[in-house]
């Protein structure tokens, strides 16, 4: 099989300055690499039609198949065509199909068209369109000296679709689909990277294929298995197996693959054990709650959470007695039981956690920033504390308080 280069141009400002993340070409990348495509290079480029023109002239230089996003939208910093008619010289036509539905949409909306919208409507002649459902500006294909291109939005959801419909199919034709890459991703809580890499080393070390690569992400520690091999069948059981050795060694921290979150994994074992969880939240002042309230179905679950930042509040509307913070104080071990067991009853849940600590910047009640204490209790008795020091600014310590919570939850379920 010929071996393609793929190229990605990611056009736009906001991507330079770092205001959003280039998840399209992240996510072209892995698409392709599903495909035997190796993507050799990503590049981003600013609204600037010199700019934009020189990352076109050097893609053209050294890639087969490349792929631009972004730049097709109708205001004057959208200059895709334009970079592209620079270096190809050719010549422009207004794609009726597309101008129609421009039409129809601002028909639709009871709003004048501006006549810059005319601009989204504009394809190469001789061009493949690519239709967009999703949006306006239509996906573009064509070929330039023998070098492939394609055109896509720039919105992820347009971009997406127009690669699933237009794109993808195109690419596994052209390559006969011989070879395919297939990643699969591990992700562990309660283990650090450094841990969980020690104790795999040898593994890391050996394998070839599929290969295995640690990489620490914000909230968890992930290893990604990349394996190539003709057949996805080949693909699946090589990956498998290769999971099953990891699994045997550090398979307790183990709680999903790909895009699962542990909120999501929690949020499942309550669901699949009928029990619903309330959480009593002091520093953490929802943080928790709002996770666990993030996935769908989470109503099942949960009935609710109380922030309980003050002190008053700990004592007056959750219960917890006077005789506790006045004896051992609101960040205790004591206070945070007691918080847990109050907010089971208070919303009759068959489990609740509770978060106390000291978030910062001053230390209370003679604790110092960092200090956490987090307690979970069940209706059959169960009881678990644990005190944290965690390091970090404020809103560091109350997300690694949060997460921490997820995971002591998640080991109760477990
Ligand atoms: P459309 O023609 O549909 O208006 P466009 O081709 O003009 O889109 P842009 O204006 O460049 O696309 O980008 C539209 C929005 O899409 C951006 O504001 C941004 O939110 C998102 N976006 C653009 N490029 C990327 C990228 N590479 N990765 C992730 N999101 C992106």
């Amino acid at each position: 099989m010929r071996e393609y280069k793929a190229e990605i141009v990611a056009v736009g400002t906001e991507l330079l300055l770092g205001q959003i993340a280039n998840t399209n070409a992240q996510w072209l990348s892995q698409q392709l690499a599903l495909y035997g495509i190796n993507v050799y290079n990503h590049a981003v480029v600013g609204d600037n039609l010199e700019r934009v023109e020189e990352a076109f002239t050097l893609a053209q230089k050294r890639s087969d198949i490349i792929i631009v996003t972004g730049g097709l939208g109708p205001t004057e910093d959208d200059l895709t065509r334009e970079a592209f008619q620079l270096i190809s010289g050719m010549e422009m036509e207004e794609h009726k199909d597309s101008m129609d539905k421009i039409k129809l949409f601002f028909t639709n909306q009871k709003r004048e068209m501006t006549p810059n919208n005319r601009k989204q409507a504009r394809i190469f002649k001789g061009c493949t369109v690519l239709v967009n459902n999703a949006g306006m500006a239509p996906g573009m294909k064509m070929e330039l000296d023998g070098r492939i291109w394609f055109f896509l939005p720039g919105v992820p959801r347009e971009m997406k679709q127009i690669a699933a419909d237009g794109v993808i199919p195109y690419i596994n034709e052209l390559t006969g689909n011989k070879q395919m890459i297939k990643s699969l991703v591990l992700k562990f809580i309660g283990i650090g990277e450094s841990t969980l890499e020690h104790t795999l080393k040898d593994l890391i070390q050996a394998q070839s294929n599929p290969t295995i690569a640690p990489l620490a992400q914000e909230n968890n520690v992930v290893i990604r298995l990349t394996a190539k091999e003709a057949s996805e069948d080949r693909l699946d059981a090589l990956l498998k197996n290769t999971k099953l050795k990891i699994l045997d060694r550090v398979g307790d921290y183990f709680f999903g693959e790909d895009d699962q979150v542990i909120e999501q994994v929690v949020v499942d074992l309550l669901k699949k054990r009928s029990m619903t969880l309330a959480a009593a939240e002091s520093l953490t002042g929802g943080m928790f709650t709002e996770k666990i309230v993030s996935v769908d179905g989470a109503s099942e679950i949960c009935p609710g959470g109380i922030v309980c930042y003050d002190t008053a509040i700990k004592r007056d509307v959750l219960g917890v007695s006077g005789k506790t913070i006045q004896s051992k104080g609101t960040v205790s071990k004591e206070c945070a039981l007691e918080m847990a067991d109050q907010v089971t009853k208070l919303f009759g849940s068959q489990v609740g956690i509770s978060f106390t600590g000291v978030a910062g910047p001053k230390e209370i009640e003679g604790e110092p920033v960092g200090k956490v204490f987090i307690a979970i209790r069940d209706v059959k008795g169960y009881q678990q504390v644990e005190s944290f020091l965690f390091t970090g600014n404020r809103n560091t310590i109350r997300k690694r308080a949060c997460l921490k919570g997820l995971e002591m939850i998640y080991n109760y379920l477990k």
